[in-house]
């Protein structure tokens, strides 16, 4: 079974990260919420990240 690579909380379903390719909780899936390497690299090619999940409690 997989699990949140960053808090350890078993998944029910599959989530990966699209950036880094690591499987995360619903709380940790967002790049910002694991200190994703693949963001990182976006920073230094000019791109930027928009969650767009701001809202989430
Ligand atoms: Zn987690
Ligand atoms: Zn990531």
């Amino acid at each position: 079974m997989a699990t949140c690579e960053e808090c350890g909380e078993k998944l029910v379903g599959e989530r990966g990260c699209s950036y880094c390719q690591g499987t995360f909780c619903q709380h940790h899936q967002l790049p910002e919420k694991h200190d994703c390497p693949g963001v990182k690299n976006l920073d230094q090619t000019g791109h930027r990240f928009d969650s767009g999940f701001d809202g989430l409690p």
